[in-house]
């Protein structure tokens, strides 16, 4: 089956650098076996949407060579690539699950929520899973907004396997009967990826591994509508020496702030490249074209991949010193 990757940013602004280290494995997972790279933007969390960010997604992306085979401004065969264009779809599979006994409407109210938070509930209590047919329809006469949840079996466990992480396995009474879809008709990203990763036939689930403790979730919904899942790839967390984040703050966050600084994009590239992976010799430059030959999945690290910026800078002088002295005075000018 070829292989198809997605990178899927949210447009919230810049991009951060441990998310280009994600898009980067993205793209050369695909690459490495002649596969396609798509982009999708992730848009449904309409709170959260910058202006002008989804320029400068093209820009990032384009700037360090990760060039998408299909995207908004591409088109593809599985379009649109904007997830507030596929409104309509979400919303009809979340119906779907409804019919299919494996989803149901909750009508709790903001203040009902809150009172289970404060009575020290981790999770929905399932209260709505009990509402009678007629209830229901009363409900739904009255206009009382609902969203809608997955079922969560209240037994056994769900298991999935990550080509990095292994096999992991949760008990479904620790995950929440979460919402799919909101009061608004919107999908949360839990419900939007699955639904949009099996229509565009993604192949490979490439994203950091905060996203572990979900996948369970989506193996469920996989499940529910009968659909193969894709095999998972988490990635280990980008971290400063000593466990620290990459801050907004420190300015060492965003690509645009080492662009700034002079770094050239070739160099992030290379060096981000090398952030939880390792080639299989000592090499330590490569070409982004080296790279979509060399990669390979079962080189990449479980453990927190440490930013050694002594590191990128020294990558970077190479990359300076290699420059033609016509193109190095042109970078230098203001
Ligand atoms: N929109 C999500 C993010 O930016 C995508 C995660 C994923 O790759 O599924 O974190
Ligand atoms: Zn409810």
């Amino acid at each position: 089956m070829a292989v198809r990757t997605r990178f899927a940013p949210s447009p919230t602004g810049f991009i951060h650098v441990g998310n280009l280290r994600s898009a980067i494995f993205t793209y050369l997972i695909a690459k490495k076996d002649q596969g396609t790279f798509v982009l999708r933007i992730e848009d449904t969390d309409q709170e959260r949407y910058v202006e002008g960010a989804v320029d400068t997604i093209y820009y990032t992306l384009d700037s360090c060579g990760l060039i998408w085979d299909e995207g908004p401004d591409k088109g593809g065969e599985y379009g649109p690539y904007i997830q507030s264009e596929r409104m309509d779809m979400y919303k009809k599979y979340a119906l779907e699950l409804v019919e299919k006994g494996e989803a149901y409407k909750c009508f709790c109210t903001e203040e009902r929520l809150a009172g289970l938070r404060e009575k020290g509930y981790a999770k929905y209590d399932g209260h709505c899973l009990h509402l009678s047919e007629d209830d229901i329809t009363a409900n739904e006469k009255a206009e009382i907004p609902y969203v809608i949840r997955q079922k969560v079996p209240q037994t056994g466990s769900t298991s999935f396997t990550c080509q990095v992480y292994g096999e992991i396995t949760i008990e479904n009474k620790e995950i929440e009967d979460q919402i799919i879809l909101k009061s608004d008709g919107y999908p949360t990203y839990n419900f939007a990826n699955v639904i949009d990763d099996h229509h565009m036939k993604i192949t490979h689930v490439v994203r950091g591994n905060e996203y572990l403790t979900s996948t369970p979730k989506y193996t469920l919904l996989y499940n529910a509508f009968g659909w193969d899942e894709p095999t998972y790839v988490h990635l280990p967390h980008v971290v400063k020496e000593g466990g620290k984040k990459l801050s907004k703050r420190e300015g060492d966050a965003y690509y645009t702030d080492f662009i700034k600084k002079g770094y050239l994009p070739d160099a992030i590239v290379n060096f981000l490249a090398m952030l939880g992976w390792s080639p299989s010799n000592n090499q330590e430059i490569f070409t982004l074209a080296e790279l979509e030959k060399e990669f390979s999945i079962d080189r990449i690290n479980k453990s927190p991949a440490i930013f050694d910026i002594k590191k990128l800078n020294w990558v970077n002088a190479h990359y300076i010193k290699a420059l033609p002295l016509d193109e190095l005075k042109e970078l230098c000018m203001p």
